[in-house]
């Protein structure tokens, strides 16, 4: 099967060019390009992590315009759901929320309990991948706020790549910035952040499936404790030659 995209005006060379054309230049750069090239054909997910709100901040700039969601599996924290609050009423950005197709109580329902416990990449497909497909239609590019320095397989991505996955092309603006280069935005420009990375949670995904970490701990240690689950499934990482990993 081929990896190749199939946009028809966004070809596999055209996005190895502009890879090796952005790959170092600022996040501002990289996201005007990204709205020049494709809006309003480009979508961005956000669960309000610190990249992504650094990313909010300038895409207000830039464009406010851009369509941006947030996959509510109804598993998330409370903070996380002010935070949306909190990004609209600073930029006038409402954050959309794109639904699982069945409630909490009905999915625990369904499976005889939750399913985070035991089957986590099943929970994650029906809870972010599926609805993440559905929010992607009509769309050609979507915006992701990972970072290299991660994970080894987001060490791997692009700053421009296809994703087979989601049949989008995928800009990763703060591939190249660090943790510190995210908190020393964010400083500077008083972004809104979640205040549980005050309390020793470095990455926030849902309630179930995250936990504080110690010092010295990788930032992403909190995320599936225990198990060797590491990602929800919504960042496969494409070469761009077209392998993934
Ligand atoms: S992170 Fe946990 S609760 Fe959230 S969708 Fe994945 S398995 Fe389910």
């Amino acid at each position: 099967m081929s990896n190749a995209s199939t946009l028809p005006h966004f070809s596999q060379e055209r996005i190895v060019q502009a890879n090796a054309a952005l790959d170092g230049a600022p996040p501002f750069t990289i996201l005007q390009w990204a709205v020049d090239a494709f809006f309003p054909k480009l979508t961005m997910g956000t669960a309000f992590g610190p990249e992504g709100n650094c990313i909010i901040h300038m895409l207000a700039q830039i464009n406010p315009r851009v369509r941006i969601f947030n996959l509510e599996t109804g598993y998330q924290f409370k903070e996380t759901l002010e935070l949306r609050e909190q990004i609209k009423d600073r930029y006038g950005i409402e954050v959309e929320y794109i639904y699982p197709e069945t409630t909490v109580a009905e999915y625990e329902a369904e499976h005889g309990g939750p399913l985070y416990e035991h089957r986590p990449d099943q929970c994650c497909h029906d809870r972010k991948v599926l609805p993440l497909r559905r929010a992607a239609v009509g769309y050609d590019a979507w915006i992701s706020a990972i970072r290299k320095d991660q994970t080894k397989d987001r060490g791997q991505a692009g700053v421009v790549q296809w994703d087979a996955k989601f049949g989008l092309v995928k800009i990763n603006p703060l591939l190249n910035w660090t943790k510190k280069d995210v908190w020393t935005f964010i400083a500077k420009h008083d972004v809104p952040y979640n205040p549980l990375h005050d309390q020793n949670y470095p990455s926030i995904g849902c309630w179930p499936c995250t936990r504080p970490v110690s010092d010295g701990e990788d930032e992403r240690s909190g995320r599936w404790a225990g198990q060797v689950k590491k990602e929800c499934g919504l960042h496969v990482i494409e070469h761009n030659d077209g392998s993934g990993i």
